[in-house]
């Protein structure tokens, strides 16, 4: 199985590449920004608490994702290709809880891809999708807030899979076909 993680700040393109690389290399797509908003809109009562956290630009508790993204996993298919974690893990105790819970089935995390973009063109992007996306996130305060939020709990991950040997770093700028391509370069090579 082909299990990656694909990291980086908000902005960086995850979800767009993410698209990308499910569709390409046929895998179960995870994001937990998503699973968390079709809780808001739900209105359940898991998607009250997360709304509160995403709407200040916080990290929601890990507690809280674990569940979610256990459950998600116990729902996937046992013939899928493998498994793309978009936005998950966020920080250092998600990456342990993955580690364990992926190793346990004996399905390990492959590769951990980081989508590295400059901080100017992440605000930007950012302000420009909060023109049509309707999220109560992208407006300049909470995304200065998520970026911030990033470095301190986020980057640790990047640390973590560093030493494990699972890492890879990749230039999050250019055309949408470039970024993949470079991507794809990065997935053939630890197949
Ligand atoms: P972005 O990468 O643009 O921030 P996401 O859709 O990945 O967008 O996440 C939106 C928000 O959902 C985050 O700012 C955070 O509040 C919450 N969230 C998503 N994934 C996680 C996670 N793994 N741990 C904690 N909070 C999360």
């Amino acid at each position: 199985m082909l299990n990656v993680i694909i990291t980086g700040a908000p902005g960086c393109g995850k979800g767009t590449q993410s698209e990308l690389i499910v569709e390409h290399m046929k895998l179960e797509h995870f994001s937990t920004g998503e699973l968390l908003r079709q809780e808001i809109a739900a209105q359940s009562p898991l998607g009250k608490e997360a709304d509160a956290y995403i709407t200040k630009g916080n990290l929601v508790p890990d507690s809280m994702i674990i569940d979610v993204i256990t459950s998600a996993i116990a729902r996937v298919c046992g013939q899928c290709k493998g498994i793309l974690f978009d936005g998950f893990p966020r920080t250092r105790e998600q990456a342990v809880a993955l580690e364990e819970m992926m190793d346990g089935r004996g399905t390990p995390v492959t590769l951990c891809i980081d989508l590295q973009v400059p901080e100017r063109e992440l605000i930007q992007r950012l302000l420009t999708r909060g023109e049509t996306s309707g999220r109560s996130d992208d407006n300049l305060e909470t995304i200065k807030k998520r970026l911030e939020v990033y470095k301190v709990k986020t980057q640790p991950v990047n640390e973590y899979y560093q030493s494990l040997g699972k890492y890879v770093a990749i230039d999050g700028m250019g055309t949408i076909e470039e970024i993949f391509g470079r991507i794809a370069a990065a997935l053939t090579t630890c197949k």
